[in-house]
């Protein structure tokens, strides 16, 4: 069977690192596998979901590198839930409930001071048809529960009824379905939960691996239940550790920390987030990968650590700077292209500029100042400013190459006495108008003689 996984957030806010984490988990194991990437979004939430949140979700995966080979929308399939709902209640499986949140909580309280496990008890299975048709004379509806499949006979007298599964990032893992409450499908307003449309479509879609966050480790047993009750073979599943805040806090996508959007907007590459994303928290040292593929040979989910991972954005900068001193030309040429740097220059350019960028975009300023001139030119005092006028006269003939800055400033040290900082400090505020930057060696070239004469104090 073709290995088929699904990211299956609800559109209902920007995405953040926590998301793309999964998105990423799944991906990954898609990419080792041969396998297939479905995108499932879990609208059924019809109000706080946003079509525009939709195409940003779908915005944001491209741009991380992951190219889904499926859209699902899960508010174009109620007909299906409604069909898998009546089948569930005529197969006894789904029972009609109409207890208060008030009166599930007194109950509960009873069943706790009489040393009960505070389940629901069941009550609404008693009631006679007659009881029913009170209850919504009054005008109750009901919401319905799923009978879950731990008794043998009579469903009052539940027995110890062990669901395990073999998490794939966190080994055996077992749930007591009698310590476990029939869990509302749903609503008395006829909504569904997250829980059947999300097995419904499991099933329906052929997904053989479920890849998410350990924050859903609580609905596996319930969730592979319901697979069986309706007839499929559960998946696998893997749940990988959350991220926090480097304050512990966890992220949300209401709050839009650390979303995709704004990481990109504040100049960060996607292989950095991708990187960081999923290498956080496992066996592997976080480094910056240059491609999707390299970051899938260090991809093991089963060597994710199991407690929450704190995330400093402070990693980000270190990765960002790493893949941008490394990235060739032809992967930054169209948006170097895009800030305006562009023709014969743009590739040696580009090689002389990398390994001075905190951020891409940051080129177009090193792209100015070496086609316009410096910014500022005060930096200079009246003494160093004639060293510099002294040391233009001595500038050799072109052709130039990365030497010229070597053979230029020997013949300017052998005339002038001068060496170390107190020779090249002066030359590089002349050129570039700041302390600091790329190599004066690869800048030389780019300026050329007449542009570097024009830059006398
Ligand atoms: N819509 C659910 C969520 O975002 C999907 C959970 C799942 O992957 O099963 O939490």
């Amino acid at each position: 069977m073709t290995v088929t996984v699904r990211f299956a957030p609800s559109p209902t806010g920007r995405i953040h690192i926590g998301n793309a984490r999964t998105a990423l988990f799944n991906w990954l194991f898609a990419m080792k596998n041969g396998g297939r990437f479905v995108q499932r979004f879990d609208d059924t939430d019809i109000a706080r979901s946003k079509q525009e949140y939709a195409d940003a979700i779908l915005y944001d995966l491209h741009w991380l590198g992951i190219f889904p080979d499926a859209t699902e929308i899960q508010s174009r399939r109620f007909g299906r839930y409604d069909e898998v709902t009546e089948w569930m209640k005529a197969a006894g499986l789904l029972y009609a409930c109409y207890e208060t949140q008030e009166e599930l909580e007194l109950r509960r309280k009873i069943r706790l001071s009489r040393k009960l496990p505070p389940v629901y008890g069941r009550e609404a299975l008693k009631l006679t048809p007659e009881e029913r048709e009170a209850l919504e004379a009054e005008g109750r509806k009901p919401h319905w529960r799923f009978l879950l499949p731990n008794f043998k006979h009579d469903p009052f007298d539940t027995e110890r009824t062990e669901i395990h599964w073999n998490d794939l990032v966190r080994g055996e893992e077992t749930v007591d379905l009698a310590s476990l409450s029939d869990p509302v499908l749903v609503r008395e307003d006829g909504t569904y939960l997250y829980t059947l449309p999300s097995v419904v479509d499991d099933i329906d879609m052929g997904i053989t691996h479920i890849i998410r966050g350990d924050d859903h480790v609580t609905n596996t047993g319930v969730q592979i239940a319901l697979f069986r009750a309706l007839g499929a073979e559960a998946p696998i599943f893997g749940h990988h550790n959350m991220l926090t805040t480097s304050g512990g806090e966890g992220l949300s996508k209401r709050t839009g920390a650390l979303s995709i959007s704004g990481l990109r907007e504040s100049g960060i590459e996607p292989m950095a987030v991708a990187s960081l994303a999923v290498l956080i928290g496992s066996s592997e040292n976080v480094a910056a990968m240059p491609s999707m593929s390299e970051l899938a040979s260090h991809f093991d989910p089963a060597a994710t650590s199991k407690s929450a991972s704190k995330f400093d954005p402070d990693e980000l900068i270190v990765l960002n700077r790493t893949l941008l001193h490394k990235m060739p030309f032809e992967q930054a040429q169209d948006r170097l292209s895009a800030l305006g740097v562009s023709g014969d220059q743009a590739e040696a350019f580009w090689l002389a500029v990398r390994g001075n960028l905190d951020k891409l975009a940051d080129a177009a300023g090193w792209w100015r100042i070496v086609r316009q001139g410096p910014e500022q030119t005060d930096e200079l005092s009246e003494q160093d400013a004639e060293f510099v006028r002294e040391a233009l006269e001595l500038l050799p003939e072109e052709p130039w190459d990365r030497e010229t800055w070597k053979s230029w400033t020997n013949a300017v040290k052998e005339a002038t006495g001068r060496k170390g900082k107190a020779l090249f400090m002066p030359l590089r505020l002349a050129l570039t108008g700041l302390a600091s930057g790329p190599e004066l060696a690869d800048l030389l070239p780019l300026l050329g003689r007449e542009g570097t004469l024009a830059r006398r104090p």
